[in-house]
């Protein structure tokens, strides 16, 4: 593990932070805190904290002494003093002659005793770095240590590795018990340079921030060097001299696969609509799905005894909250026999839930009825000869949780390569997934309409279909923009954190494509907004035949290849889905010369009615909406200038010609189509956005 620790960058984070107010002392802990945050194999996602012990004044000038702890909801990567709250370090440091403090309790005291109300919750970790006497503290969850210690003989290993320099904490859950324990465990040998704590992480002390830093990167070294060693080691004994051992053996014995592995875009829609939970009228709570390979990971999936190694439990306990204590292990997907996979699949799905109650069951009588069930949805599904799948209620949250299982790997290979991975017993598992502070936030945390579903929009680069995926992300979707022109999806897609790709709609293969493209990315597709269109016009008994073939291939072949797609992923899903078409009003008051524009829409309009009509069965609503004179629509400003102009009226007037006589814009359309994607029970159905013409109403 490298020492990033550069006297310049401290130099230059004193500089800044004392600046912001900071003493030097929190200063130079926030430096050192992004250090350890910013390496995975330190820190991921939570799982470590830093604190430090100095002095503040108070409004009168008077010096208290205070322990910045990290505050919750900050990465530690990204972290600026006020993601380190003071809080007064002498009340805390009473606490120790408690016998036992609830949760609860321990947060209130922790939160009474802030120094600024405003600040976030401190680690629940704080007292355990309260309670020992180290100006400088560290705490990671470093894979190298946790390869070791989640091993039937770790606690053996430690003492070998670092004999009497670092104490061993067995283990405890973390709160206020693990504070005393550590407590103990310190005053047992006061000359430590920090302790292990058995199958959850290291912690190290320093009179200066550089000093536990330092020793935390000494630590975590010799635990990688150890591993290093055994890796030599082949998996069939053999002994390799030293530097042979740079290839890293394999550490699973391969299980046998199929020829052909189905492609990820085949196998993700399918999990998907296994993930989605049954919800309340037909309805469905989705999942989106992030996908992850590597030499690593496909070793890992197509070791033969994966139902063993990878169904331990969690590499360090509180990765247990994210991604539940077990993986779920589906077959390997055969590209011959994609529905034998499917229905293999959904059996272990139910096997996964059933398991998962038992589990709950086993475990809740100790709480005598006080703990809630989560949902038996998995958090990470392993696919041999393919990869794994994160999963979660975002995009994000499906990063994280495939980021733990990243790390999870790494540890248990590890462990494996030298014994056999073991980590706490199940029970310490369960009282870790149902903590009382993660039960108290269950039901609480509002999602917004269209959260957990996947739209993606054509002709998303410019006017409705930009402003169509900016409402879409708004109101909570996981977005994918598509447009002819590549830089223009990109520039709509980069700020809303949504998917963008180049694509002609009016190349099927193309379209095909793309939506694999969506599916490797987020699982699935549950909304198309099939909006890219083009004016075509000209007399109908007198236009060149090509001009209107051209209309016919975009403003319909176009929305047929959408469609299709579309409904090949809503189908391997088997959760429904909504198509929404953009038909503009010609189909219904066609304009004079604008035959081959409004004749394809005609179709485009028929389509949409076919579809409804043909995949109900499936839960898929098919609907249109049919919008007129948008400027930022097929309305260019030289259209909206002629045309006013023949009318001998202003564009603002030309553009509200309407009942309302408002204009109508882009952003009108785009809540249309939010609109009909939150309705469940309406399909065939054209939605007027117009402002108001009663020749364009349908009859
Ligand atoms: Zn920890």
């Amino acid at each position: 593990m490298d020492n990033r620790w550069s006297d310049q960058d401290a130099e230059a984070a004193i500089e800044r932070w004392t600046k912001q107010g900071a003493g030097m002392d929190l200063a130079l802990r926030t430096y050192t805190t992004r250090l350890l945050g910013s390496e995975p194999k330190l820190v991921i996602h939570g799982g470590g904290n830093t604190s430090v012990k100095t002095t503040v004044r108070d409004r009168f000038g008077d010096p208290i002494e205070v322990i910045c702890v990290k505050g919750s909801g900050w990465d530690m990567a990204a972290i600026e003093p006020p993601g380190l709250p003071a809080v007064r370090l002498e009340p805390l440091r009473r606490l120790v002659d408690l016998d036992t403090l609830s949760d609860e309790d321990m947060v209130r005291e922790q939160r009474a005793n802030l120094i600024d109300p405003a600040s976030p919750n401190p680690s629940v970790e704080t007292l355990l770095h309260a309670f020992l006497p180290h100006t400088f503290i560290d705490h990671t969850h470093a894979n190298a240590v946790l390869a070791l210690t989640d091993q039937p003989h770790g606690e053996l290993l430690c003492r070998q590795i670092w004999g009497d320099t670092m104490t061993l904490v067995p283990y405890v859950m973390h709160g206020f018990a693990l504070a005393k324990a550590a407590l103990a465990a310190y005053r047992e040998r006061p000359d430590v340079q920090g302790m292990i704590l058995l199958k959850h992480g290291v912690f190290t002390f320093g009179d200066t921030a550089r000093q536990a830093y330092d020793r935390m990167i000494g630590v975590v070294t010799a635990a990688e060097a150890r591993i290093a060693d055994a890796r030599r080691v082949s998996v069939a004994g053999v002994h390799l001299p030293k530097g042979l051992g740079r290839h890293r053996p394999k550490s699973f014995h391969p299980a046998k696969l199929p020829m052909r592995i189905a492609p990820v875009a085949a196998v993700a829609p399918i999990l998907r609509g296994l993930t989605a939970l049954p919800e309340g009228a037909g309805g469905h709570r989705r999942f989106i799905l992030d996908f992850r390979s590597g030499p690593e990971i496909e070793d890992f999936v197509g070791g033969q005894d994966l139902a063993r190694y990878a169904r331990q439990g969690t590499a360090t306990p509180d990765h247990v909250i994210r991604i539940k204590p077990k993986p779920l292990i589906v077959p390997a997907p055969d590209a011959d026999d994609l529905e034998g996979f499917a229905t293999a699949a959904e059996q272990a799905f139910i096997d996964y839930h059933a398991d998962y109650t038992a589990y709950f069951s086993r475990h809740e009588a100790r709480y005598e009825g006080r703990k809630t069930m989560l949902d038996p949805a998995p958090r990470v599904i392993l696919v041999p000869g393919l990869g794994l799948f994160g999963i979660g209620a975002s995009k994000a949250e499906a990063r994280i949780a495939a980021d733990l299982a990243e790390t999870n790997i790494d540890v248990i290979a590890a462990a494996e390569t030298m014994d056999t991975y073991e980590v706490i017993p199940e029970s310490d598992i369960f009282d870790i997934e149902h903590w009382s502070l993660e039960q108290a936030k269950l039901g609480k945390a509002v999602e917004r309409p269209l959260a957990r579903r996947i739209a993606v929009i054509t002709g998303g680069g410019s006017g409705i279909g930009a402003a169509t995926a900016a409402a879409f992300h708004a109101e909570g979707a996981e977005v994918a923009v598509l447009d002819l022109d590549t830089h223009a999806a990109a520039a709509v897609a980069k700020p809303l954190g949504a998917l963008s790709i180049g694509c002609d709609v009016t190349d099927q293969k193309a379209v095909e494509h793309a939506f694999d493209r969506v599916a490797e990315v987020y699982g699935g597709v549950d909304i198309v907004v099939s909006n890219a269109g083009g004016a075509f016009s000209g007399r109908i008994g007198e236009v060149d035949e090509a001009v209107l073939r051209d209309s016919f291939d975009l403003n319909f072949w176009a929305h047929q290849s959408v469609a299709r797609a579309a409904v090949r992923i809503f189908r391997a899903q088997a959760t429904g889905g909504w198509l929404l078409f953009n038909a503009s009003k010609q189909p219904l008051d066609p304009g004079p010369d604008f035959g081959p524009y409004g004749i394809a829409k005609a179709a485009t309009l028929a389509l949409m009615r076919q579809y409804a009509v043909d995949y109900g069965r499936d839960s898929v609503r098919s609907c249109a909406v049919n919008a007129d004179r948008i400027r930022s629509g097929l309305l260019n400003d030289k259209l909206v200038a002629q045309r006013a102009r023949a009318r001998g009226i202003s564009e603002e007037e030309y553009l509200a010609g309407n009942l309302l006589r408002a204009e109508v814009t882009a952003a009108d359309v785009a809540q249309a189509f939010v609109h009909l994607a939150l309705s469940a029970k309406t399909t065939g159905a054209v939605l007027t956005v117009d402002g108001g013409n009663i020749a364009a109403a349908p009859r």
